[in-house]
């Protein structure tokens, strides 16, 4: 899951981490009063969850309260189009309101678990700000890497030559320290998968502050942390995503052309491979579970039809617990009541796959019944209107 700038800073506050103060806001008269309260110049900071806002007009500096109110009123309610966001952009809802600091320098540094070390890996390098991607690609040299061995812990030392290999005065080494174990501290207790500030500023004083602030918290950790699970904000969430977890599926967007429906994660990934074989791209995939019970079919293919990218269905279930002939009802079911409006290729394997055969070629609906998958690839690429 998610946060937005504004809750991943107030978290890493609660560790000791220095972030600049601010306000969220949601109107006008609310971000001129904010700018008010901070005093002086301050940062308007559009929030999404997406990065690249400084490029696409998301990050503006104010001198003072007027001029915050007006940049806030070119955000407010308006989609923003960062490199991240693709070319819909999001819709601006909330804005961070900052007390602008002067930035001597800018670093990054980031948080992950590197799973094949199966220890947290902090990232750092001296050329932060917004081209990290480029930093990383053609000049890796220039990250420097620290892993956390689960057991002995952060060591000060180890931060130490960190802060050394960024270029920091020793009194900046020391809070550099501090920072850093802050941030592990917040990784470790809030089940984060991802930490990363870009930049991490050193003022002209020599004070260091987490300027911008990403957080990513693991989902399966959400179940032990009430407080962070509250955070989630469903604007910035795929709807038909959310639509299919209040029921229970797992549906998943993307972009091309034939809809999916399967049953386990396993089937999903080969029949999106073969779809790809095929010449297509899928569209989404939505996975009823092992179950695949009518009710769910229903819904899954009233979530999958509401996907405007969608010109061909394809139901490829594997019958094992479920049987084919009870999938294959659901099918017919369904289709009848959302007055299925694109092609439909369905492939039923396993038990009762014969019976489930007959039923779907009976009930005169407009489908198509295939055997093995890739026919039904090919069968659902030329419905959807042929390759690529
Ligand atoms: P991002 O573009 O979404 O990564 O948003 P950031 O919060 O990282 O801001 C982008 C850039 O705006 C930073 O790298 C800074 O150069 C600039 N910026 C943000 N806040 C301040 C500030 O308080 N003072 C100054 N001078 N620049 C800022
Ligand atoms: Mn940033």
């Amino acid at each position: 899951m998610n946060i937005h700038e504004y809750q991943a800073k107030e978290l890493l506050a609660r560790f000791g981490v220095p972030v600049p103060e601010g306000r969220v806001a949601e109107t006008v008269e609310d971000v001129r009063e904010a700018a008010r309260a901070l005093g002086g110049g301050v940062v308007v900071k559009a929030q999404i969850h997406a990065g690249g806002r400084g490029k696409g007009g998301g990050i503006k500096l104010a001198d003072g309260p007027d001029a915050a109110a007006d940049h806030a009123a070119a955000m407010l309610g308006k989609p923003l189009v960062t490199p991240q966001t693709g070319a819909r952009g999001r819709i601006v809802r909330k804005v961070y309101v900052t007390r602008a600091l002067n930035i001597d320098h800018e670093y990054y540094l980031g948080l992950l678990i590197d799973r094949a070390a199966s220890k947290l890996l902090v990232m750092a390098s001296a050329e932060g700000g917004v081209e990290i991607e480029k930093v990383a690609a053609e000049t890796p040299e220039k990250l420097l890497k620290l892993h956390v061995d689960p057991i002995a812990g952060y060591l000060p030392w180890a931060g130490r030559r960190l802060g050394y290999g960024l270029g920091l005065a020793p009194a900046e080494v020391n809070a550099f320290v501090k920072l850093l174990g802050g941030l592990i501290k917040c990784f470790e207790r809030c089940d984060a998968s991802l930490v990363e500030i870009n930049p991490l500023v050193r003022t002209p004083q020599g004070e260091l502050f987490a300027l911008d602030a990403k957080i990513n918290l693991d989902d399966n950790g959400l179940g032990r942390h009430a407080d962070l699970a509250e955070l989630r904000d469903l604007h910035e969430e795929e709807p038909l995503e959310v639509e299919a977890s209040r029921v229970g599926l797992n549906y998943i967007k993307l972009d091309g052309t034939v809809g999916c429906m399967v049953n386990g994660a396993g089937l999903a990934m080969a029949t999106m491979d073969i779809i790809d074989l095929a010449g297509a791209r899928p569209a989404n995939f939505l996975d009823v579970g092992g179950g695949a019970s009518k009710e769910a079919v229903t819904k899954a293919f009233q979530i999958l039809l509401k996907d405007p990218d969608v010109r061909a269905v394809l139901v490829n279930i594997f019958g094992g617990i479920v049987r084919c002939d009870r999938v294959a009802e659901g099918v017919i079911a369904a289709a009848r009541e959302v007055a299925l409006d694109v092609p439909l290729v369905v492939r039923l394997q396993g038990t009762n796959a014969k019976q489930a055969r007959a039923l779907l070629e009976q009930s005169k609906l407009p489908l198509e019944v295939a055997e093995e998958l890739d026919e039904a690839a090919r069968k659902v690429v030329a419905a959807a209107g042929g390759t690529r």
